[in-house]
């Protein structure tokens, strides 16, 4: 399979409907190869639009998902970014390519599935993105505190508020993006600190999510 020209394809689409909008979420789509962040029976469908299994009851999200939140978060390079839900590690190596543009820019990425994250790390090397990721396992609804604070947070599972641990890691001018409601449908918020540290929430596109388990998530997993 011609995975470039697929991927050249998708981005196209999504720059035509308006989701790829910056030149530098772009590029990333452009060159972060997702066809090796699919489980290797799904690499077909690495192109398709829409989320895929990725086993443990899990989802790598559907591109265009990827592409609205990586606009709404606005990061940049040099930044230093926290992702919560690694999954199979493709949205951490799309920040990563953009944050590592600067020489300072990394990600912080957590999975609470163990197995998930050697997934990923693998992934991850494979895509030659590793050098710029850290992995850690744990419960990451409470962020990764000795690790920031950070420019940007994102949050890949569904939460049903805003996670108190990870508006505090929050550098002052720093912007959070984390799917909010309940189990079976949410809304993007869009976190933004002043400089002065006010904060300010705006809730928009819905999505949905797997949940976020965890202290400042959901108890339990029922999937
Ligand atoms: N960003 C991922 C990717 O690019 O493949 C997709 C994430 S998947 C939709 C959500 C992930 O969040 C799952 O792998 C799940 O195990 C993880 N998760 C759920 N609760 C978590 C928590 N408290 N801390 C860390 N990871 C969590």
């Amino acid at each position: 399979m011609n995975f470039e020209e697929l991927r050249r394809t998708l981005v196209r689409t999504l720059e035509l409907e308006g989701i790829v909008r910056s030149p530098l979420v772009k590029e990333a789509l452009l060159n972060v190869p997702r066809e090796e962040f699919v489980p290797p029976h799904l690499r077909e469908y690495a192109y398709q639009d829409s989320p895929l299994p990725i086993g443990y009851g899990q989802t790598i999200s559907a591109p265009h998902m990827v592409a609205i939140m990586t606009e709404e978060l606005r990061v940049q390079p040099g930044n230093r970014v926290l992702e919560v839900g690694t999954g199979s590690g493709y949205q951490a190596a799309v920040l990563a390519y953009i944050a590592s543009r600067s020489p300072r820019g990394h990600v912080v990425t957590i999975e609470r599935i163990p197995q998930l994250a050697v997934f990923a790390k693998q992934n991850l090397e494979h895509a030659g993105l590793y050098h710029y990721v850290t992995l850690l396992v744990g419960d990451g609804s409470v962020g990764a505190p000795s690790y920031g604070p950070f420019d940007r947070i994102i949050v890949t599972a569904a939460a049903p508020k805003i996670p108190r641990a990870l508006v505090e890691q929050l550098k002052p001018g720093g912007r959070m993006v984390i799917p909010v409601g309940s189990r079976w449908s949410q809304v993007l918020a869009v976190v933004t600190k002043s400089e002065d540290g006010s904060i300010r929430t705006e809730y928009g596109t819905p999505c949905v999510f797997v949940p976020l388990i965890g202290r400042e998530g959901w108890k339990h997993n029922i999937i």
